[in-house]
């Protein structure tokens, strides 16, 4: 199918990571969902550890998101005026973080952050701004951004089409590294900085408490705005993402994914004296002509509401993942194959490494060509992982013991073969 789809769509795909090209194979269509597993076109059945890159922490067509999603389209799928439920859903976000004031609803990760970073520019009045090697905060132009030579320099466009006038004011730190931070304050005016505490991106790598706890420092000291990119950790680590965790708080933290329940939607959130800083209130403009439409703030008001009346479901999640992580790492000894891994919440990363990794250039240190083939192997007996070694997995709720111990089979089965 992917041939036929190439004729009209680039590359056959919609976003680039579908297409397989870095485990290689073709990827398949799918055509249906239903709790943890996924069919596609020709029938295949598969165990999903991908649920839409992280936003179905209840699975595939999950009752009370479908039926909210329903009543809400029987009444207008888009009014681009003020809808009741776009408060419910701004509410019931707001209860859960005492440091966030006021949110605003947008489609789409990339949206959140790059609004995030237009305030923060604004609320500091400096350009330059911070971001970590392996971080990724969708692909807007500043963010496009990799080292020049080495961290804590300024960035160059990680992709053709973005100016490097853009990117020069985006400076490259180390993760979990302070003092590529400190480095990277002493060289620019830095007014922003922006990081997923729980960097899920380069697969799974949580920051170092102490780290984050630095840098919320530095920022104090500096004024500078500190932004939690939260668009795949938050209510997926915890249902208060890394405030749970690490009770640090961001000045402004970003949403996505498991906020819209399965629909497109991106969110940041912050404190009153930065947020307002934001048209029609105060002189920085965004908007959106679908921003906080009916549908989506419905599929996200039932998952939301759900998770909070179900706080215990993280636990069993993360005992889940544990347990595929533990018997993975088991398996992989027996076989002499090196295995590391990271588990937080209903997420999950791997590493065929020696070394469980603390920053991007560890991570580039695991050997991808043996993921490649673990996908591979994997997907033929019916079990759909990310089509990248650089992805997080995630644990469903319709996910039973009895999945994991299926999926432990079979790469018990194919860890010879790898
Ligand atoms: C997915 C993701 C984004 C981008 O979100 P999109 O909805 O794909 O634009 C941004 N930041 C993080 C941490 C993400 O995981």
């Amino acid at each position: 199918m992917i041939q036929e789809a190439a004729k009209y769509i680039v590359g056959g795909v919609n976003s680039p990571v579908r297409a397989f090209k870095s485990v290689g194979g073709e990827p398949p269509f799918i055509e249906k969902g239903k709790g943890a597993y996924i069919w596609d076109i020709e029938g295949n059945k598969y165990l999903d550890f991908i649920q839409s890159w992280g936003p179905l922490i209840f699975g595939h067509c999950d009752e009370e998101t479908q039926e909210a999603i329903i009543k809400a389209v029987k009444k207008g799928v888009s009014f681009g005026a003020p809808t009741k439920v776009e408060v419910e859903l701004a509410k019931e976000v707001l209860e859960l973080f005492p440091h966030l004031d006021l949110i605003r609803f947008v489609n789409s990760g990339t949206e959140a952050t790059m609004s995030a970073i237009r305030l923060a520019r604004a609320y500091s009045n400096k350009d330059d701004i911070i971001k970590f090697e392996g971080c990724y905060h969708g692909h807007s132009d500043s963010l496009l951004v990799s080292a020049g030579s080495g961290a804590a320099t300024f960035g160059v466009p990680s992709s053709p089409g973005v100016p490097k006038d853009f990117t020069k004011h985006t400076l490259l730190a180390k993760y979990n590294d302070i003092e590529s931070v400190k480095k990277c304050f002493e060289k620019g005016d830095v007014g922003c900085v922006i990081i997923e505490p729980i960097a899920g991106n380069m697969s799974l790598v949580p920051a170092k408490k102490e780290f984050l706890q630095e840098l919320r420092e530095i920022c104090n000291h500096y004024n500078a705005v500190l932004i939690f990119d939260e668009v795949m950790s938050g209510f997926r680590a915890s249902l208060r993402g890394s405030y749970d965790i690490y009770g640090i708080e961001a000045d402004i933290v970003t949403f996505g994914k498991v906020i819209g329940g399965g629909m497109p939607v991106g969110a940041f959130a912050g404190k009153k004296e930065i947020m307002e800083l934001l048209s029609p209130v105060g002189p920085v403009y965004q908007a959106g002509t679908l921003s906080g439409n009916p549908v989506a703030m419905s599929a996200g008001l039932a998952t939301i509401k759900k998770l909070k009346q179900n706080p215990e479901i993280y636990k069993d999640l993360e005992e889940k993942a544990n347990k595929l992580m533990k018997g993975f790492s088991e398996i992989s000894k027996e076989k002499e194959i090196d295995f590391n891994y990271n588990v937080i919440g209903s997420m999950f990363g791997f590493f065929f490494n020696p070394k469980l990794p603390q920053n991007f250039e560890e991570v580039n240190q695991s050997n991808t060509k043996r993921y490649a083939k673990f996908h591979n192997k994997m997907l033929k007996r019916g079990f759909y992982f990310a089509p990248s070694a650089y992805e997080t997995g995630f644990i469903c709720t319709p996910m039973t013991n009895e999945d994991i111990e299926n999926t432990l089979n079979a790469y018990k089965e194919i860890a010879n073969e790898i």
